[in-house]
């Protein structure tokens, strides 16, 4: 029997718990729990993380672990605990399905049935920021081709394991050509493999507006992590389901299962929460189990029981609610409806393969090529005299098989001809290529360059080396370059 890490959290969150096991427990799903303690009073022992060092190796252990709501106390030193799972465990695919249940909960979309593949360790999200200058601050968008490779291969496998029929990706590689570039070329490469399912790709910015207008229209969408946790929120919003939502987050070897919600303290302790939103992370789980049957009888329980008019109190309404009830009794409604279809909602999802899903990278590593072209020296200097600079870095490098070819400031061209109206910060990028009358430059020659730019009174705050990769350009052009 498979064991499962099963953490009861703060606020609602053990009465919810409680409520969705006593579900499972009725549809006769064989799972073990082993019990931890996670959150707001883990965290007050001394725990940064709200977890305990013996119950983390339980979750590492076990693999799938699931997790009611937890409160992170407000102040400095506490670690998000999500974020550390994430992280620790490489879930590296946040999945939230998204469904309308007009007319039972208000939405202005009812035909809304879509499911968020969101990459969920890279982008920005990787966490590494530098103040570089005393103006300028950065934050590093890394992006990599197994990354891409398996939320991609994800999104295609999980589309073909629920039958459905589109894959979208949204990325912005309009602009971002080489990082959300890297991003669409593998979603197109990888679904190749996939030629029964329809795919197509849209620039996040109209992607995310369609999304919000006509979110019947999609069916699976794939994107990177920023995009992702701002549309998978937007699709909850419009199909008015975010205290309904579950979402998992899976790794190569282990995953995690919860609501999106909260620990709703406001109403905690009450027996009035509504249990729906773990219920449905726990379904992920079932399905990620290999017990789809079960999941989908819960599930098709669940839809009647609201389709029946038996609402907890924040989705009741005048026009749909016959029962308002607790916890306890919405659950019990389920377990009562167990093995009964929903005659109005569209009804749950069978798993229509039977194939474990094919994760993970399963590209052949190519050897590539890599040649030096020149490296970026990025420079602080608070006299925002182009020329001045542009003049020091000239005379620096005018031994040297590197000679710089364009300041930029904010990425526009500042040297040489910059525009006076240029508006500068004190933070400029010195691009120094390889001269022509050189045949190779070397790690050495960098070194000597960063000598020389030091010894010229240039305040170097990082450098970054400039790449062809199998002949092809590795960097973007400065705007004016
Ligand atoms: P929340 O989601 O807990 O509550 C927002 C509102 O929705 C409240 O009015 C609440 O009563 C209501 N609500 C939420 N879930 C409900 C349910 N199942 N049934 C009925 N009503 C429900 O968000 P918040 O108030 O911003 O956060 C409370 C705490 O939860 C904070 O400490 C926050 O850090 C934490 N939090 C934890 C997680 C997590 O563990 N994954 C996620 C989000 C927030």
């Amino acid at each position: 029997m498979a064991k499962v890490t099963v953490a009861y959290g703060d606020g609602i969150g053990p009465e919810i718990m409680k409520a969705t096991l006593k579900i499972f427990e009725a549809a006769g799903v064989e799972l073990e729990y082993d019990e931890i303690e996670i959150g707001e009073q883990v965290y007050k022992q001394g725990h940064t993380s709200g977890i305990k060092e013996e119950d983390w190796e339980k979750v590492v252990n076990n693999k799938i672990f699931f997790k009611a709501p937890i409160t992170t106390p407000q102040g400095g030193g506490y670690k998000s605990l999500n974020v550390t799972i994430r992280k620790t465990l490489g879930l590296y695919a946040n999945i939230r399905p998204v469904k309308s249940l007009h007319p039972f909960v208000q939405t202005k979309h009812p035909k809304i049935d879509m499911v968020i593949v969101r990459e969920n360790e890279e982008d920005l999200y990787a966490g590494i920021e530098h103040r570089q200058t005393p103006e300028v601050y950065q934050c590093l968008k890394l992006i990599t081709a197994p990354g891409s490779e398996k939320i991609c291969r994800y999104a295609f496998e999980l589309a073909k394991a629920y039958g459905r029929d589109k894959v979208t990706c949204m990325t912005k590689d309009n602009i971002m050509k080489l990082t959300d570039g890297l991003f669409h070329k593998t979603f197109d490469k990888i679904g190749e493999e996939y030629s029964s399912i329809k795919q197509d790709h849209s620039i996040i910015d109209i992607g995310m507006a369609r999304v919000a207008d006509t979110p019947e229209n999609f069916d699976v969408i794939v994107t990177p992590n920023l995009y992702g946790d701002i549309v998978s929120d937007v699709a909850a919003q419009v199909a008015g389901s975010v205290g309904l939502a579950g979402s998992a987050n899976i790794g190569e070897t282990c995953a995690m299962f919860e609501a999106i919600h909260g620990s709703a303290p406001d109403i905690a302790g009450q027996k009035i929460a509504n249990p729906s939103g773990l219920l449905m992370g726990g379904l992920l789980m079932l399905r990620h189990l290999g017990m789809a049957e079960s999941a989908v009888k819960i599930e098709n329980a669940w839809l009647k029981t609201i389709e029946d008019g038996i609402h907890t109190g924040d989705i009741a309404s005048d026009a749909h609610t016959k029962q308002k009830v607790g916890t306890d009794d919405f659950a019990q409604a389920i377990i009562d409806r167990l093995g009964q279809e929903p005659a109005q909602l569209k009804g749950a999802r069978a798993t229509s393969s039977s194939e474990p899903m094919k994760l993970g990278v399963q590209s052949q590593k190519t050897e590539v090529k890599r040649d030096l072209d020149g490296v970026d020296i990025f420079a602080f200097e608070d006299d925002r005299n182009p020329d001045t600079l542009g003049g020091k870095l000239k005379a620096a490098c005018a031994d040297l098989p590197l000679d710089l070819v364009i300041i930029t400031n904010r990425g526009v061209k500042v040297f040489p001809d910059g525009k006076p109206e240029t508006f500068c910060t004190d933070h400029w990028r010195c691009r120094f290529m390889k001269r022509e009358s050189a045949s190779t430059i070397t790690g050495s020659d960098l070194i000597a360059l960063q000598t020389a730019v030091n010894g010229a009174g240039v305040d170097i705050i990082k450098t970054e080396n400039l790449y062809t990769f199998d002949g092809d350009r590795g960097y973007s052009l400065g705007q004016g370059q």
